[in-house]
């Protein structure tokens, strides 16, 4: 499946209620799912952090229509050729701290 195509999904199901909510309220939305990935990865329990994940992607999906972002073509346009920093593919930068 494509961004795009799961971005239509996303889109389909939820468009009215995150117009209503605004894009305040849906960054929040997407905080707190990045903040229960954190949690599910400190109890290590895999099937939860899989449902995390999806959750925080369908979350950022409607945080990028709602600003009128087309998510699959700034992804191509940022990291379509590797590392936008460095420009490779694996990563060449030195790692980052921490
Ligand atoms: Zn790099």
């Amino acid at each position: 499946m494509l961004i795009s195509e799961a971005e239509r999904i996303i889109k389909d199901t939820y468009e009215r209620r995150d117009k209503k909510r605004g894009i305040p309220l849906t960054v929040l939305h997407l905080v707190e799912e990045v903040g229960e990935l954190a949690r599910s990865l400190r109890k290590n329990d895999r099937d939860q952090i899989a449902r995390e994940l999806a959750d925080v992607f369908a979350w950022l999906l409607s945080v990028a229509y709602l600003l009128e972002i087309d998510l699959e073509r700034e992804f191509v346009k940022y990291y379509g050729n590797g590392c936008p920093k460095c420009g490779s593919i694996p990563c060449k930068c030195p790692p980052l701290e921490g």
